[in-house]
C-alpha cells in the first residue's frame, strides 16, 4: 500500500512538510495540480529524477517539466518571476516574459535554453528546459515548503492514462509503498499544460495544444506562437 496522507483527516500543513520532506530525501511524491495529478521529484536530485523513470517506465530521453513556485508577493501588483527562473533557464526572451506574466501560474509551461546547472537527465540531453508554475493550492504550498524545482510528469505509467485523483494515482502506483500520495480532490482540468517552445528568443512554437489558446497567449505577445507543421 501507499502511503496516502489525506487533507481532510490532518491538517493540511502537516500533509505538506512531510511530503516536502520526502522530497528533500530524494523520495517520489504525487500531488494534484490544477491539471492532472503529478509525480513529484527534486529535480537536482540525479537519483530522485532516476526513480521517476523507473517507477513510470519513462523512456529515459523524454524529458521532464521543472514545477516552481509562485513568488510570495503574489496578488500585490507586479510580480517578479526571473528570481524563480534564474537556476533553471538563460536568455529568456522579453516576450517569454510576458507570457508567463500573463498565465502563471497556470496551465503554460514553456521551453527555455537551460541554466548551466540543469541535470542531463530531466532534459533528456537537450540545451533546453520545460519549466510551469502550477495554480493548485496544494502545488503551490508543497513548492513553497520544498523551496526548490520539483520535476512532475503525469502520476501513471508510460502509456497510460492520466490521472485526476488520488485514488488514479493509488491505483496505479499499488504496491510502492514509499510513495507519498497528497489527497487533493479530483484535478480541474484534466487534459495537460500547453507547451510553447521560446528557447528561440524571436519566435514561439506550440509544442503541445492544452487549456491556454494560441489566441489568448497571441494576445500578449508580439511574437507568433506557431505550431510545429507551419514552422
Ligand atoms: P509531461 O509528459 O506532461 O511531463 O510533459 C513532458 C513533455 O514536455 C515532453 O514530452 C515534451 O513534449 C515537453 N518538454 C519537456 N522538456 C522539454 C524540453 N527541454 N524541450 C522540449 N520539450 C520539452
Ligand atoms: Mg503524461
Amino acid at each position: 500500500m501507499s502511503r496516502v496522507t489525506s487533507g481532510d483527516s490532518s491538517p493540511q500543513s502537516l500533509v505538506i512538510n512531510e511530503a516536502a520532506q520526502a522530497l528533500r530525501e530524494g523520495g517520489l511524491v504525487a500531488f494534484p495540480t490544477e491539471t492532472v495529478y503529478g509525480l513529484g521529484a527534486d529535480a537536482s536530485n540525479p537519483s530522485a529524477v532516476q526513480k521517476v523513470f523507473t517507477i513510470k517506465g519513462r523512456p529515459s530521453n523524454h524529458p521532464l517539466i521543472v514545477h516552481v513556485a509562485a513568488p510570495e508577493q503574489l496578488g500585490h501588483g507586479q510580480i517578479d518571476w526571473v528570481p524563480v527562473l534564474a537556476p533553471w533557464a538563460r536568455d529568456i526572451p522579453e516576450d517569454a516574459l510576458k507570457l508567463v506574466n500573463a498565465f502563471w501560474p497556470g496551465p503554460l509551461t514553456l521551453v527555455f535554453k537551460k541554466g548551466k546547472d540543469v541535470l542531463n537527465e530531466i532534459t533528456g540531453g537537450q540545451d533546453t528546459v520545460a519549466v510551469r508554475s502550477p495554480a493548485h493550492p496544494i502545488a503551490q504550498a508543497l513548492l513553497h515548503q520544498f523551496q526548490g524545482g520539483v520535476v512532475a510528469p503525469s502520476a501513471n505509467r508510460f502509456g497510460k492514462v492520466s490521472p485526476t485523483s488520488a485514488a488514479d494515482v493509488r491505483t496505479e502506483f499499488e504496491g510502492n509503498s514509499d510513495l507519498v500520495i497528497i489527497d487533493g480532490g479530483d484535478c480541474e482540468v484534466g487534459i495537460e499544460s500547453t507547451i510553447v517552445d521560446v528557447s528561440s528568443g524571436d519566435r514561439a512554437v506550440l509544442l503541445r495544444p492544452g487549456v491556454i489558446t494560441p489566441k489568448e497567449m497571441l494576445a500578449s505577445i508580439s511574437f507568433g506562437v506557431i505550431t510545429p507543421g507551419r514552422s
